[in-house]
């Protein structure tokens, strides 16, 4: 179905940082199937794991015990818990919008009847499944679709005035939040928002939902972007980046409220099966040995200084490898167009501004090289 308007070019293989088109066209990628390769492409670990378990099992339901997935749960738990275990459960599924409806249904769960309104805030991102299109803050994605699903309420992002006053503890059973908005434009909120949104929904007996889905797993320089701050979440999701391209999505909860499910309230038949968990844990194990968290912040810290000196760039928004870069004079769209031609991804993730999400491994001549075709993209466009 026509759901998407694709550039034209067809990529056949992959290797860190490269894409080859068929005709052989060496690219650079800069959008990394939208911040899901963080290892690159064809990681060789990610890869033989993948291959062995595919010779081995794939799939048995979870009508039976898993050799693979409580495995993953634990590190997803210690990486929550910023290194000790946070004590909390995980649910797998296979995309971010699941992470984010077994959230959804678990808030309700947990908060019981007539506390089922859900607070989110303009500008985020929470999938396209009816629930998480109707958290997402876009009121334009909105309108084909009505009637929506009832009990979401939207605030301004980066307004704990406002979020204050949408948190009434008679009907709100949670807040979703993103810890930096990603389709939203990259967008940083202040550096007490989320510890101040973790004190309010404490104070009101309101869950508090980490929507980690783009920014968790090393993205923005620490395991999960809400560690910037002093706080621990009540929920945590996530998905892109967690199987390196194989889809992967988990929801994290500490014990207390995960306690709320239990056998039947939930359910999926493909999430945690061993194919998908081969994948997770040879990419996490992958992740933490490589320290991804240091490299994003050292890469990013280059990536971002180049830009911000690229004439044509006003601004740099974003944390680790998590970047926009904002335009003046020339459309972000075009620019990107641009660039494909000149062999570098990067997305319009609004009219001004590119979104730059390389692996998280990626060298610093590649990072010198995105820079330099960027450059003369933006002077070629600019003068257009
Ligand atoms: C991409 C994204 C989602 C949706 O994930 P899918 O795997 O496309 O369903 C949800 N939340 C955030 C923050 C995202 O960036």
């Amino acid at each position: 179905m026509c759901t998407y308007a694709p550039a034209p070019v067809v990529f056949v293989r992959g290797s860190g940082s490269e894409l080859f088109d068929a005709q052989g066209r060496r690219y650079l990628d800069f959008v990394s199937g939208l911040a899901v390769t963080s290892l690159g492409h064809a990681h060789p670990e990610v890869a033989a794991a993948l291959s062995a378990q595919a010779q081995t099992l794939w799939h048995v339901s979870n009508l039976y015990e898993n050799a693979l997935a409580p495995g993953v749960a634990a590190t997803l738990d210690r990486l929550v818990g910023g290194g000790t275990p946070a004590g909390g459960q995980v649910f797998f599924c296979n995309s971010g919008a699941e992470a984010n409806e077994c959230a959804l249904k678990l808030a309700r769960k947990w908060a019981g009847p007539g506390r089922h309104v859900v607070v989110s805030t303009w500008g985020s991102f929470h999938g396209r499944t009816l629930a998480t299109l109707t958290a997402t803050g876009q009121p334009a994605k909105h309108v084909p679709f009505e009637p929506l699903p009832e009990g979401f309420v939207h605030v301004p992002y980066d307004d704990l005035e406002a979020m204050s006053r949408a948190l009434d503890p008679a009907t709100v059973g949670a807040v979703i939040v993103e810890p930096v908005q990603g389709e939203g434009g990259v967008v940083v909120p202040s550096s007490d928002y989320l510890a101040g949104l973790r004190r309010l929904c404490t104070e009101r007996g309101v869950l508090l939902i980490c929507d980690e889905v783009q920014t968790g797993l090393g993205r923005t320089g620490r395991w999960f972007a809400f560690q910037a701050q002093s706080l621990q979440p009540d929920v945590v999701t996530m998905a892109k980046a967690l199987g390196n391209g194989m889809p992967v999505g988990a929801c994290w909860a500490s014990a207390e409220v995960a306690a709320a499910f239990g056998p039947g309230d939930h359910a999926t038949t493909f999430g945690g099966q061993p194919l998908a968990m081969s994948a997770a844990k040879a990419t996490l194990a992958v992740m933490e040995r490589e320290d991804v968290c240091g490299r994003a912040v050292r890469a990013g810290a280059r990536l971002r200084a180049g830009l911000g000196a690229l004439p044509g760039v006003t601004g740099v928004r974003g944390e680790g490898l998590l970047l926009a870069a904002v335009l003046s004079g020339a459309a972000a769209p075009d620019v990107a167009a641009a660039a494909l031609g000149h062999g570098l991804l990067v997305n319009a993730v609004r009219a001004d501004a590119l979104r730059l999400a390389p692996s998280l491994l990626v060298e610093d001549a590649i990072v010198d090289e995105a820079l330099e075709i960027l450059s003369t993209t933006l002077a070629e466009v600019g003068t257009r």
